[in-house]
């Protein structure tokens, strides 16, 4: 970085230094653990346009409003920038991420009010799919989260395919505690998406069936299962010790991954690796199923899966940049593109007087720089160029008033 290049000149004085000189890196260090947290949901979601004009978003962060469309309404989602401008003060229940979703805020499904951000919105987005989740519900047992009337204190586990979210204990099978898994399958997309039975024992995480009497006769039946998709709030998260760092490409693919036609071509040849996994399959059960980090590598890409994939509108399995971890993976990397290399740019641009005082001032700037940066994540702004630059403005300005001032006095 180009502030350390200039370490050996500071002054004199400084290199006695009674304090510890920190390089602009140090102080962005400090903030990583703020910003992670904040990155880790809101990840790639923009908190002050509508993601409308961006149609159906490949993953964000979603609520619904309790306030502008309770339980006897329709269902409605809206994006993080709305919650914010359109929102305020209304019961919200956070979804926390949904994929291809588009914002349905101040649409025919909102009775009176209207979108501050987008208002120009279709009546509906047919691609959207609902669920219980849109009300607060979630799990085959229909319980809001957190649930007063649970003592029971269970993780909740987000299914990767319907992205509902379920009790630990009503998923008929944990994986045994001393394995990590990376994502969960319920029972209902089980047996919705039965050919991952067949994968099941070659490459999932082994698990302990739960014989819960009690529960035997709430087995879950097929037609019983929501017709799709969503997810729920900070709490519940998918068990991940190891970071999995998802391809740098996926950052750079368009929204609708073209995953098929690419692994189409180069396939023809290969035999299908689920005929193969069929001999050693086991029964099936009434069972979630868990799946180590990149298992969606190994399945099979044949013609034939790949036209059952897209019967079953499970392509997105298929496509790694899906996963909740490469969402994550994504909003840390954009965080750190928007907040770092304007810094460095600024930086970059400054002549040598001017990078040597910045130096003179880092015990200050350490402080100063960190509640500016501090704002903009409270604000869940984003870090321009342009406001790095006017941090250091301001500061060189502020600094000019002081040698003028000192002037004064000493004259
Ligand atoms: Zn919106
Ligand atoms: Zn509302
Ligand atoms: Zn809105
Ligand atoms: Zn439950
Ligand atoms: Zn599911
Ligand atoms: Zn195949």
């Amino acid at each position: 970085m180009a502030a350390n290049g200039q370490g050996e000149k500071r002054s004199a004085e400084e290199a006695a230094g009674e304090e510890p000189v920190l390089s602009l890196l140090d102080v962005l260090e400090e903030d990583d653990a703020l910003e992670d947290e904040a990155c880790a949901v809101l990840g790639g979601s923009d908190a002050e346009k509508c993601s409308y004009p961006e149609g159906y978003v490949k993953r964000q962060a979603l609520y619904a409003c309790n306030t502008c469309t309770p339980k006897n309404e329709e269902p409605a989602g809206i994006c993080l920038a709305c919650t914010y401008k359109c929102h305020e003060g209304h019961h919200l229940f956070e979804l926390y991420t949904k994929r291809n979703f588009r914002c349905d805020c101040g649409n025919s499904k909102f009775k009176q009010m209207e979108c501050k951000l987008f208002p120009e919105k279709e009546n509906v987005n047919v691609g959207n799919k609902y669920n219980e989740n849109f009300f607060g519900l979630y799990c085959t047992c229909k319980r809001p989260y957190p649930d007063p009337e649970d003592e029971i204190p269970d993780e909740m586990i987000q299914c990767i395919v319907c992205e509902d979210w379920f009790h630990g204990r009503h998923l008929g099978a944990n994986p045994p505690e001393h394995l990590e898994y990376q994502e969960m399958v319920c029972p209902c997309c089980m047996g919705r998406c039965s050919f991952l039975w067949a994968y099941s024992n070659k490459i999932g995480v082994p698990v302990v069936t739960q014989i819960t009497p009690a529960e035997v006769d709430q087995e879950v039946k097929i037609e019983d299962c929501p017709e799709d998709t969503s997810t729920v709030h900070n709490g519940p998260s998918i068990k991940s010790e190891e970071e999995t760092a998802p391809s740098t490409s996926c950052d750079q693919k368009p929204i609708n991954g073209d995953v098929s036609l690419k692994t189409e071509m180069k396939s023809e040849a290969k035999p299908c690796k689920l005929q193969e996994y069929q001999e050693y399959q086991k029964p099936r059960e009434n069972a979630a199923t868990y799946w180590p980090s990149n298992w969606r590598r190994k399945l099979c890409r044949c013609e034939t899966c790949m036209k059952m994939y897209k019967e079953l509108e499970v392509l997105f399995l298929l496509d790694e940049c899906d996963t909740v971890q490469a969402y994550e993976h994504k909003g840390k990397s954009e965080e750190e593109q928007e907040s770092s290399d304007p810094l460095m740019t600024a930086l970059g641009t400054m002549n040598r007087i001017q990078q040597v005082e910045l130096i003179s001032e880092y015990n200050d700037l350490k402080t100063e720089l960190k509640d500016y940066l501090k704002k903009f994540a409270e604000e869940g702004k984003v870090v321009q160029t342009q406001d790095i630059q006017k941090f250091f403005e301001d500061l060189r300005s502020r600094k000019r008033q002081r040698v003028d001032a000192m002037q004064y006095y000493c004259s």
